[in-house]
């Protein structure tokens, strides 16, 4: 997969059917076409067989918020890739820090997440960040490099070569604290020399790293500016059409 440029706006627990079909009845009228392959939506499961009716004959991908670590089977509650596949989505994020916070999700569980998600045919985007903590005692770059090494190990060259990477510093998300651009460029780079020696210039030229965290309508484009970010993974900033629309338009 060649490196590209996406905004990715991930809704999270929000929205009613009624509310998540207006939201993206208004995005698909305020981007235009020329953009919309760009964009991924990523809303909760229960919409994503009705949004991708109504994102038919637009270039707008769909994504889910997490899938199962099982094919299929006796899983009570949890959704395969195959199934998110079968109605229309073409991403799915595996390891968001509140997947990894609340739900308590480790490196194994991740793996087999993302081997079940690339199985189906699905782009994973793969989430890392440091906690506030981390930030604060300078271990940020050991922390993401071993959240990357323990997933991207584990994977041969053709899986590696279909996942997208989202570095989101978990003190930055939901917080309106935004990383710098400085400090965003600093461990996008990071991440891209830590593919490069590991496992080679094509991996590490050809990887879309987004960033997340607190990014919105206002510091997008200094943000994706940045040489090594390649565009974002939006939260909050996503629930509102406008601000999504100038966040896309900030790439
Ligand atoms: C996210 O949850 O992926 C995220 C980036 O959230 P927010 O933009 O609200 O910080």
């Amino acid at each position: 997969m060649l490196r590209r440029k996406i905004v990715a706006g991930n809704w999270k627990m929000n929205k009613t059917l009624t509310e998540a079909r207006e939201l993206v009845k208004s995005l698909q009228s305020l981007i235009g076409s020329d953009v919309q392959e760009r964009v991924v939506l990523i809303p909760p499961f229960p919409f994503l067989g009705v949004l991708s009716s109504d994102l038919s004959g637009s270039s707008i991908h769909l994504g889910a918020q997490d899938c199962s670590a099982h094919a299929q089977g006796a899983y009570t509650g949890e959704v395969s890739a195959g199934a998110l596949k079968s109605v229309g989505c073409s991403y799915v994020l595996v390891g968001h820090s509140e997947r990894r916070g609340y739900h308590h999700e480790q490196e194994t569980l991740l793996i087999e997440k993302t081997k079940q998600a690339l199985l189906s045919g699905l782009t994973v985007i793969l989430c890392v960040g440091e906690s506030l903590e981390e930030r604060l005692n300078g271990s940020q770059e050991q922390v993401v490099g071993k959240q990357i090494m323990s997933i991207w190990n584990a994977l041969n060259d053709t899986e590696r070569a279909q996942l997208i990477m989202a570095y989101e510093p978990v003190w930055a998300i939901g917080t309106g604290e935004t990383a710098s651009p400085e400090q965003a460029q600093s461990m996008h780079a990071f991440i891209r020399a830590l593919i490069k020696d590991n496992y080679g210039d094509a991996l590490a030229d050809n990887l879309t790293i987004l960033y997340g965290g607190s990014c919105n309508a206002q510091n997008a484009k200094e943000l994706f500016a940045c040489p090594d970010i390649d565009g974002g993974l939006i939260g909050g900033a996503s629930l509102k059409a406008d601000d999504f629309t100038k966040i896309v338009y900030s790439l």
